[in-house]
């Protein structure tokens, strides 16, 4: 394409592809195709040993969604990706490519009510321990960690505190102990690149904002390839020792002439290849045609999002809002230090009548959809208390920040007259 380093607003459109070689088709095609034509035995052979990587079969890897993956790697400074079916199982194998059985992981309490119930019930029935810390202390990573932590998870900028993670000082806390930091960047694609913070691995629910348009479920992990998996062996068993599913493979020297890309690699043909959450062709389509715009959305979410919060603190109804720029102190420095162009399309309230105000307001929107997601082009509007975090306990509810009366707004790009127009006559009703 050209050697100048590009913005992420121009590898939004450009990286991963140029022109469809055979028809010179420039829009990604969508190969629909559940396997690929071999060349010979000895090419398939190579194929299958990763002397030579390439097509095999769409379980595991397909042209359409590699021009995701490495779209989304340039944008976010990796060096690759591995696209998956959902957020959900983007959270599960960045940590499963870990940690298994006896092992322990530190994640921030910030985190969506999904990953929450991942951690704390479906990754502990298989053996995994998350170890639950408030980061407002990011020391208290170190505190928790002990010689069979494998990694660190947060959310940068988790709904719905909305409070900005401490991404340097818990990466820097990590590399001390050969603990690599992933981050659910999902709230804040383009806002923050975890990687330029000393972040080992990003995650995101594509669904959300890369997506952008509510039409396809899917999930992204990107290896910022500047983590040293071999510095500490022990602490990194499934990387430095040989892997008995892949011919005695140890992954640090298996691909090393490859890049530093073990990471990634292994979660591709372990995970991928064995629990099979691929995401389909037709959903890398869909999201790559997001991507091309979300240069443009992010900022629009942010700068109505940013109206919404001004205005809601002049309300009467409203008890509180939550937006960083509502914040004060370490917050507040944090917001600003993390996000570069807005504070995100989220924002959060208590309406001073509690839960019963906090329903009827939403059952008296007409133009925000009352819905279970975040980051599509409309606003969306939610009471995460009896939806989203409504399968936590009380206590597990409140240390997300899913307090009873909080109202969950998603600000999309619509004019922002319209939306106020909106919020203004379900505050009235
Ligand atoms: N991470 C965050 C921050 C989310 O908000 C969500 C979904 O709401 C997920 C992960 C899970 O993503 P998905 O719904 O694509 O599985």
């Amino acid at each position: 394409m050209t050697d100048r380093k590009l913005h992420p607003k121009t590898l939004a459109l450009h990286a991963g592809w140029r022109a469809d070689p055979a028809t010179g088709a420039v829009a990604p095609p969508i190969y629909q195709t559940t396997s690929y034509q071999f060349q010979s035995t000895e090419h398939a052979g190579n194929l299958f040993a990763l002397r030579e990587l390439g097509n095999i079969y769409t379980r595991i890897g397909n042209p359409t969604v590699d021009i995701l993956e490495q779209r989304l790697a340039a944008m976010e400074g990796g060096v690759a990706a591995l696209a998956v079916a959902s957020g959900q199982a983007a959270s599960a194998f960045s940590i499963q490519n870990l940690a298994r059985t006896g092992d322990n992981v530190v994640s921030s309490t910030d985190l969506y009510g999904g990953t929450w119930n991942l951690f704390a019930n479906t990754l502990g029935d298989l053996g995994i321990e998350v170890r639950f810390v408030d980061p407002a202390d990011p020391e208290a990573f170190r505190r928790a960690t002990d010689d069979r932590t494998r990694a660190y998870y947060a959310e940068t900028l988790p709904n719905p505190k909305l409070s900005v993670f401490p991404i340097a000082e818990v990466a820097a806390i990590g590399r001390e102990y050969g603990i690599p930091l992933i981050m659910d960047n999902t709230a804040a694609p383009l806002l923050c690149r975890p990687f330029d913070h000393g972040a080992a691995i990003v995650v995101y629910s594509t669904t959300k904002f890369i997506g952008g348009h509510g039409t396809s479920i899917g999930g992204m992990i990107i290896d910022g390839g500047n983590f040293d998996w071999e510095a500490f062996p022990e602490r990194q068993p499934l990387l430095n020792t040989p892997d008995r599913s892949y011919h005695g493979a140890v992954w640090t020297q298996a691909v090393k002439a490859m890049g530093p890309i073990a990471y990634i690699i292994r979660a591709r043909v372990i995970l991928l290849r064995d629990l099979g959450a691929a995401l389909s062709p037709f959903n890398a389509f869909q999201i790559l045609q997001g991507v091309e715009t979300l240069p443009l959305r992010i900022y629009e979410h942010c700068r109505n999002a940013q109206a919404v919060a001004d205005w809601l603190i002049t309300r009467p109804e409203v008890a509180t809002v939550i937006h960083p720029s509502c914040q004060g102190g370490v917050q507040r420095e944090r917001a600003d230090k993390y996000l570069t162009g807005g504070y995100g399309g989220l924002v959060g309230f208590e309406l001073a009548g509690g839960v019963d105000a906090g329903r009827r307001f939403i059952d008296s929107l007409k133009l925000l959809y009352h819905v279970a997601n975040i980051g599509d082009a409309r606003s969306l509007a939610i009471h995460p208390a009896s939806t989203t975090h409504s399968q936590l306990s009380a206590e597990e509810r409140l240390a997300t920040g899913a307090s009873d009366g909080y109202v969950r707004l998603s600000i999309g790009i619509e004019h922002i007259d319209d939306i106020l127009a909106d919020l203004d006559q379900a505050l009235a009703a």
